[in-house]
């Protein structure tokens, strides 16, 4: 036995050679492996002993493709590439048998069609998904793959990216053998028949692409796919890559697909996609804390509050097996709200997500109480009360004394201060902030607010808890807000601003959905219901002690109008639908305002609107980065992809600022906060200004 390189094992059985990828976790195809493979099918084409070459991984993966780390690096560039490995196995003269196990997808898939034959276990995932980071199959995987299981299963796995069991493929050219255990044994006999027998070695590159109806679906791929990726390059370019593979010969199709690949590569979207990629991986581990720390078990769940919150929250748990013990303050609120997630599931019933029998097994996992004697067992518990100190302090000093020790007191508090909320218990440590989104069973995201004192392992437990229960994770530190909603603030200032200068919440919204956002502010506001940030408001002025100074928002409450909830807000709504309507009485509040204080309109342009309003978010968040309250400029990022609709293809507000330049950035929000009575935030933040200084960027 020999070794080639660190990442490959390179021995023989026989007459037949065997190339083991051992490049941890997953044999992603860096300069190493890649040189590593060549290296071995070198070492078996020179020894005439050698009869046959077998390429296989380990159980979990063959290959999960390209070493995204090394995307846009010198090592992406450095030969042997993927393209010249693939080649030089194809093109061996000796018979290559692929074994795959596990996953093989991306450059993992492009190789093995490389080879000359292939075997596949029946749950092997297999997959071509470059095009879920902007990007196409750049080594032959766009011409191969057609060939192999035709032209419209091919397109459809190469424009979604989705993951197919190998069973699936079963009796298409794509596997000569699907086995049920390890593939290898059977590789190897494959080996020793195609040598014995003489069998010629298939060449992928020979086979023609047949479909008779060919044009006719790619005229029908072209217009249903571009009309659902319109802010996404990548998957018009997977059907024009797939579509060479019928018009142009084999080399002639590889080296455009090639050069579409690198095209994509450097578009503003695929940065986009795979800094989110990496951003959410990134997310979810701690400086401080030690992937190896021991995590408490989280068997049951309580939860207060069965509320709008409350009640979603619930559902998370359910969804994954874990029973809930959920506590009201009465029997009438405890029945309203177990109504509502039962309406939930059996609306999902209806559409067919669920089975009854699935509902009704949901619902069992909960037992409702009035009582917290219920808590004495569980493993967390969930308060999603009433957004109020005195009401929180006294929820969490009844947990402290009959939760059991050990027991995670978690808050799902939107603003409030987490110590205080820790500091009223004898177990601060125990205490941290699991904050949800609403509508909690939907949005990905989950906030975890560490208090000062929470301890190591309860942060890595609720990390650990929130994959279980399918969210994504980010730490927050403590301040007013945390990192989503503090930055949501000085957003929806500089979009009320807007509004008092000239602009009304239509053009606004129209602005901000033009660039992306799922839903303009004043949508949002309205959805969320307006009372939530009058109550706010009327609260920080009485905590400062001032008078307080009534803005549009709050006329509109004073006039009823607190959202869809009350049929009308910035918007009017017609009853039992949720489209917006631009509503004159709004205008006419607007207009009043700014007679009152003795503003004249101007003209606002929907660029102004963007840049004001994303470079609001911007500004904050480099203050929450230099803080601490956020570890990573990228875990804002994730924070307002998954919580606050930013558009994925923008890759979050800090990627946007580094795509946009941050000395741009700078000199905008220089010129805001000169201008006539600006508000001081609008001053840049010391980071920020460091960074463009110094030529540097967030990520
Ligand atoms: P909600 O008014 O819909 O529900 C609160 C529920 O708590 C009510 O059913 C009430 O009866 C119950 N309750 C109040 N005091 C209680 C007590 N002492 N013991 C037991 N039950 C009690 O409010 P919500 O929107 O679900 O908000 C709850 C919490 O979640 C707040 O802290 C809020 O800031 C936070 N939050 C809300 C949202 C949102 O969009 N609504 C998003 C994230 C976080």
């Amino acid at each position: 036995m020999n070794t080639p390189s660190a990442a490959t094992r390179y021995e023989t059985r026989g007459a037949t050679a065997v190339i083991t990828l051992t490049y941890p976790p997953v044999n992603g195809l860096g300069a190493a492996l890649r040189k590593g493979i060549l290296n071995s099918l070198d070492q078996a084409l020179a020894d005439p002993v050698v009869k046959a070459v077998v390429i296989t991984g380990n159980e979990r993966a063959f290959s999960g493709g390209a070493d995204v780390k090394e995307f846009g690096t010198a090592l992406a560039a450095r030969e042997p590439r993927l393209p010249t490995v693939i080649a030089a196995f194809e093109a061996s003269p000796k018979p290559v048998v692929a074994a795959i196990a596990g996953v093989c997808m991306g450059g993992g898939l492009e190789l093995a069609m490389g080879a000359h034959y292939r075997v596949a276990s029946a749950d092997a995932q297999i997959a071509l998904p470059e095009v879920k980071l902007g990007l196409l199959p750049g080594a032959g995987g766009t011409q191969r793959l057609p060939r192999l299981i035709g032209l419209e299963a091919a397109l459809n796995m190469i424009v979604s990216g989705t993951v197919v069991p190998a069973s699936r493929l079963k009796g298409t050219p794509l596997f000569d053998e699907v086995t049920d255990g390890d593939p290898l044994p059977a590789a190897l006999a494959l080996a020793e028949r195609i040598v014995a027998e003489g069998r010629p070695l298939k060449r992928v590159r020979d086979l023609q692409v047949t479909d008779p109806q060919s044009e006719a679906y790619l005229q029908f791929a072209r217009n249903s796919v571009g009309a659902m990726s319109k802010n996404f390059p990548a998957p018009l370019k997977c059907v024009e890559a797939v579509a060479l593979s019928l018009s142009k010969p084999f080399d002639e199709a590889l080296r455009l697909e090639r050069e579409m690949f690198m095209a994509l590569m450097n578009t503003p979207e695929s940065r986009a996609q795979r800094h989110v990629f990496t951003a959410e991986r990134a997310a979810s581990k701690l400086p401080d804390v030690p992937a190896d720390t021991p995590l408490r078990p989280i068997t049951s769940v309580g939860v207060i509050g069965a509320g709008t919150m409350g009640g979603g929250i619930t559902m998370n748990f359910l969804n994954a097996g874990i029973p809930v013990v959920l506590l009201e303050m009465k029997q009438e609120a405890l029945d309203k709200g177990l109504a509502t997630i039962r309406r939930n599931y059996d609306n999902s019933a209806k559409k067919g997500k669920l089975k009854a029998e699935q509902v009704e097994q949901r619902m069992a996992l909960i037992t409702p109480t009035l009582a917290y004697e219920g808590f004495k067992d569980v493993d967390l518990v969930i308060e999603a009360v009433f957004e109020n100190m005195d009401v929180k302090r006294q929820v969490f000093k009844t947990l402290d004394e009959v939760c059991k020790p050990g027991a995670i007191l978690a808050s799902n508090t939107s603003y409030l201060n987490l110590d205080q909320i820790a500091d009223i218990t004898q177990r601060p440590q125990d205490v941290i902030g699991l904050h949800f989104f609403s509508p909690a069973n939907v949005m990905k995201l989950l906030e975890v607010v560490r208090g000062a004192k929470t301890s190591p392992d309860v942060l890595a437990t609720c990390m650990a808890l929130a994959r279980k229960i399918k969210k994504v994770a980010v730490v927050s530190g403590v301040c007013d807000g945390f990192i989503g909603n503090r930055m949501l603030a000085r957003y929806g200032a500089a979009a009320s601003a807007l509004i008092n200068a000239g602009a009304l919440p239509q053009q606004i919204d129209g602005a901000l959905q033009g660039f992306g956002m799922a839903m303009g502010p004043f949508r949002m506001g309205d959805l969320a219901g307006l009372d939530i940030g009058w109550a706010t408001r009327k609260r920080r002025a009485a905590e400062a002690g001032v008078e307080m100074k009534p803005v549009v928002a709050d006329t509109l409450c004073e006039a009823g109008r607190f959202g869809q909830k009350t049929g009308a807000g910035w918007y009017r709504y017609e009853a039992g639908r949720r489209d917006p309507i631009p509503d004159p009485v709004t205008q006419s509040l607007i207009e009043q305002y700014r007679k009152d204080n003795a503003i004249t309109p101007r003209q606002i342009d929907d660029a102004e609107v963007v840049e004001r309003c994303i470079f609001a978010l911007v500004n904050e968040g480099a203050r929450i980065l230099a803080e601490g309250i956020a570890a990573r400029a990228s875990d804002i990022d994730v924070v307002y992809l998954n919580g606050y609709g930013f558009p994925q293809h923008r890759g979050g507000p800090m990627l946007y600022a580094d795509t946009v330049g941050l000395p741009m950035v700078v000199r905008a929000l220089r010129r805001f906060a000169a201008e006539p009575g600006a508000d001081a935030s609008w001053q840049p933040a010391a980071l920020l200004v460091q960074l463009a200084e110094d030529g540097k960027t967030f990520n």
